[in-house]
């Protein structure tokens, strides 16, 4: 044999998880740590994917693994497949990954009519034996000998049946005995041969069996379903070890362990065991296991070697460890270890506390935790015991849990909200105008849009959960309800939200609420401390500002201007402004606007205070601040017929020649009147049929707008600076950053750039103070990218809108891909996220590259950020630090996953640099093939 295949647990490299798997190694280590772990070897992952290339063990592995058996003969003193104290050992499979429960396990091999007769002779316990015989027979029979459970189990059943037990402690020896005889009659039937007798077939039976369990279904299911790609993983190691028993007498237990408890992350013993058992027993639940703190009182001996063992393993490993062990005659042995899964809390608490501890460094307190999983203690989440199945399933677009009346427009939303109602909002999908719906609501519904649909971005950015494009439900507005499978949902009935996973559900489901601890806030100190980036937060309302703030935003990187436009006092002075046919008509609902924006800028540049404030201009297509055709053409036909009503009450009343007292709604209402609101609509509908474009994200907006009405843009400009002024007149240092949306070319740039100049030069005379501020675009076209040079000799910082960015370089359209066949290609490998999620670092991130170097190229120190969603992502945030971009920014509620991630970052920056060199060639080599 030229290759080592077999390694005893004192000579195995701990550390090399993919040649021995998890378990191996850690065994290994353990062993080689001074632990007490029972004796035993491991067949490495080669020998198994060498077995299933061949089809066949390789030459003389057998010979290696009978060396081994030599060696634990001689280490435990027993003799395997003979004598009076035969040795007996466990087969189990460990991958580099830990895939629980999907491969195969053997206990107690080595067992025969010999070796039975010889447990009993050196245990003194005949039941005992016989028990871990008709055991050992069942569990090879399946896993070895390909015979399914049912055709033991009958025999099982009927025997427990006929002597009026239930439970298999109830059985006596002859019991046990006899159906050991019948199972080796299932052997003998079902396999056309006796069991085996002799042991080391049966250990190399197991051994195949095992790594056969790696190409199994459930094995392949799991992989799949995790993403656990060969790179990861590649075959299963076998350890093969000594038995030892929880089941001889009461000075023998088996329990499993972890080092903290795994709820709250409290530094104390924390776990279960049962005297005189065995692990499956434990596992089986039919004896109710003790928590380990009565061991204390009960074994104290071996309570002292436990919080010794437990204390070893956190040391050595600096990790929280999830342990198994059993003690066999009074002796203490660990069987297995590996790192202990937490919820957030308790994952938060435990850095905390070994860092203070003196246990683990700042940086791996902060490596240990992945910065997604902060999203539990943000959000309020379902309760995980909720038993409850889902009706529909749409895009988990905003993270938190909520319940609430189904309600189908957003005025009622309002008023609902208004006395005190939970109320969800559901619409086919969401426009500017819903948005006091969006205030009053504890979620939102759509059946349509993406990740980066209105109601995604904007329930983001209020930190309220949003399940968006669940093309399973059919909104009808007119009938007030919701269609959804066989289930009608009405307006008033209760639904429940996980905008986590899409999840919707019928009725009231309980939830938890969110905590953002001490310990969190010290870790994220200790994050912010370390990390490069900075972290800003997309928010558009000074309440979404302070929101950002108490997370921990260190300024706003996108204040989308247009939400301000959107509430119910606002809305209607804005469509004067659309309406408006002369300049001047427009420019007297531009003086209306001018006030109020600058309040809010006021409001949210003193909260922010003295961090920087990026404005952005006017983006969106006008007609979105407009009623829909269709909504307008029903208002005209309405309006139509009451007109004719009105003028048929006129005619009645002069033909018949009286007056007689009219029935309520017409007595206030003249003909002029229903005219002038009819010529209203009218105009409003002309001017949506005059605006409408058939794609409108890639049509009239952004900086387009701002060159053809470019008193809007002057209008907020102004009150940009006129607001930093009154700032600084309170005595509020402020650092507004004013940004354009959707440039092309610079020549966009020097036309608003022009605006700015002449309104601060006015400003600065009027006020006699010099202003401070900054002015930059937005990189969100793909002809930005290519001329950020030019860009950036007038723009003092960039910002991507990796939103359009990404929808520009796929020529995806992002209100419709995620629901229509980003799925698919997801599933089928054809890209491997999301890219409105996780940004394209192969695509969109390399125009990003060229636009950092060619922008800094011009101006050495231009500050650059990233303004999409995808900016709250850590993949993401881990390629901007890349690339050496100076902040992101992502909605308020998703800042402390961001600010993890930013350190994280920094700490991974060798580690990443390495992947992209090796990822963009593989890559390459993936999309070749596709
Ligand atoms: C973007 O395009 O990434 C962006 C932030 O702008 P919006 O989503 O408002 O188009
Ligand atoms: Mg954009």
């Amino acid at each position: 044999m030229n290759r080592q295949y077999v390694y005893a647990f004192a000579d195995g490299d701990g550390h090399d998880k993919k040649l021995l798997g998890g378990k191996g190694a850690n065994l290994c280590q353990m062993t080689q740590i001074g632990i007490n772990v029972p004796p035993g070897f491991v067949i490495s992952t080669e020998a198994c994917l060498d077995y299933l290339d061949g089809n066949q063990l390789p030459d003389d592995l057998m010979d290696a693994v009978r060396d081994q058996i030599g060696r634990l003969e001689a280490a435990t003193g027993k003799t395997f497949g003979k004598g009076s104290d035969p040795l007996l050992v466990s087969v189990r499979s460990g991958s580099a990954l830990s895939m629980p429960g999907m491969m195969d396990t053997i206990l107690n091999l080595g067992l025969n009519e010999e070796t039975l007769t010889g447990l009993i002779e050196q245990t003194g316990n005949e039941r005992f034996a016989y028990d871990a015989y008709r055991r050992f027979i069942q569990l090879f029979g399946k896993v070895a000998l390909g015979i399914p459970d049912e055709k033991f189990d009958e025999h099982f059943e009927a025997v427990k049946k006929r002597v009026g037990v239930k439970a298999d402690v109830g059985l006596k020896t002859s019991h046990l005995k006899e159906i050991s005889e019948k199972f080796l009659e299932v052997v003998r039937r079902e396999t056309g041969e006796d069991f085996p007798q002799d042991v080391i077939k049966q250990l190399q039976l197991a051994v195949e069996a095992v790594f056969r369990s790696w190409k199994g279904k459930r094995a392949v299911d799991y992989r799949r379903e995790f993403n656990i790609t060969p790179d990861m993983a590649n075959g299963t190691a076998v350890n093969v070890q000594a038995m030892v028993f929880g089941n001889m007498g009461d000075d023998c237990a088996t329990g499993v362990g972890f080092t903290r408890n795994p709820g709250t992350g409290e530094n104390e013993m924390f776990g279960e065991y049962l005297t005189n058992a065995q692990g499956e027993d434990v596992v089986a639940g039919i004896r109710t296991p003790k928590p380990l703190v009565d061991m204390q009182e009960e074994m104290p001996e071996q309570f002292a070697q436990l919080v010794e063992l437990r204390n070893k393993l956190e040391s050595h490993y600096q990790e929280i460890q999830d342990y198994e062990f059993t003690i066999e005659k009074g002796t203490l042995y660990c069987l297995q270890t590996r790192n202990g899964k937490m919820n957030a809390v308790a994952t938060v608490k435990t850095s905390v506390d070994m860092f203070g501890e003196g246990l683990i460094s700042k940086e791996q307190a902060l490596l240990r935790i992945d910065p997604e999983l902060l999203e539990q203690l943000l959000h309020p989440r379902l309760d995980p015991d909720s038993l409850a199945e889902p009706v529909a399933l749409g895009l988990p677009a905003s993270p938190g849990a909520a319940s609430g009346k189904c309600v189908f427009d957003a005025d009622l939303a309002e008023k609902l909200g208004r006395i005190g109602e939970q109320v969800i909002l559901v619409r086919e999908e969401t426009r500017p105008e819903d948005i006091h719906g969006f205030f009053a609501a504890e979620g939102i519904l759509t059946s349509r849009g993406g990740k980066t649909s209105h109601a995604a971005v904007v329930a983001r950015g209020m930190g309220k959960p949003c399940v968006a494009g669940a093309e399973g439900i059919t909104v009808d507005v007119n009938q007030r309800l919701a269609n959804v499978g066989h289930h009608i949902i009405h307006e008033g009935d209760i639904i429940t939200l996980d905008g986590g996973t899409g999840e919707v559900f019928l009725g009231a489901i309980p939830t938890i609420q969110p905590e953002f601890s001490v310990d969190l806030k010290e870790l994220l100190g200790w994050a912010d401390e370390m990390a490069d980036l900075q972290v800003m937060a997309n928010a558009d309302t000074p309440d979404a500002a302070r929101v950002a703030r108490e997370y921990g935003a260190m300024g706003i990187g996108l204040c989308r201007t247009e939400r301000m436009f959107n509430a119910k006092d606002r809305l209607p002075i804005v469509i004067d402004m659309i309406l408006a046919n002369t300049q001047e008509d427009r420019q007297a609902a531009l003086d209306k606007l001018l006030p109020i924006q600058r309040a809010d800028f006021i409001d949210v540049f003193t909260t922010m205070s003295p961090d920087p404030v990026t404005v952005r201009l006017l983006d969106p297509p006008m007609h979105e601040f407009l009623p829909t055709e269709q909504q307008l053409l029903g208002e005209i036909e309405s309006l139509s017929l009451y007109r004719s009503v009105v003028r048929g009450r006129q005619t009645a009343i002069a033909t018949l020649g009286k007056s007689s007292p009219l029935p309520e709604p017409f007595s206030d209402l003249s003909e002029e009147m229903v005219l002038d609101v009819l010529t209203k609509k009218e105009l409003m509908l002309a001017k949506v049929r005059e605006l409408t474009e058939t794609n409108p994200m890639l049509g009239h907006r952004g900086v387009r707008l701002g060159i053809t009405y470019p008193e809007i843009y002057a209008m907020q400009i102004q009150a940009i600076l006129e607001a930093a002024v009154e700032c600084a007149r309170n005595g509020v240092e402020v650092r507004p950053e004013i940004m354009v949306p959707q440039v092309i070319t610079a020549t966009e740039l020097k036309r608003v750039k022009s605006t700015v100049d002449r309104l601060t030069k006015q400003l600065e005379e009027e006020s006699g103070s010099k202003l401070q501020f900054s002015f930059g675009t937005m990189i969100e076209t793909v002809r930005a990218c290519t001329r950020a040079r030019e860009l950036a000799a007038n723009a003092e910082f960039f910002s991507f809108g990796t939103n359009d960015l990404t929808q520009a370089t796929f020529s995806f359209s992002r209100e419709d891909a995620e629901n229509k066949f980003l799925p698919l290609y997801n599933e089928a490998g054809i890209l491997e996220d999301n890219p409105f999620e996780v940004l394209d670092i192969q695509g969109v991130g390399q125009l990003i590259q060229m636009t950092v170097e060619r922008g800094r190229e011009v101006r050495e120190d231009l500050k650059i950020g990233i303004c999409g969603e995808q900016g709250g992502h850590p993949k993401t945030i881990q390629f901007c630090h890349h690339v050496g971009l100076s902040y992101v920014s992502c909605s308020g509620p998703r800042v402390p996953v961001a600010r993890l991630a930013v350190a994280n970052a920094k700490l991974r920056e060798k580690e990443f640099a390495e992947w992209m060199q090796a990822g963009s060639s593989v890559s390459e080599g993936r999309s070749a093939s596709l």
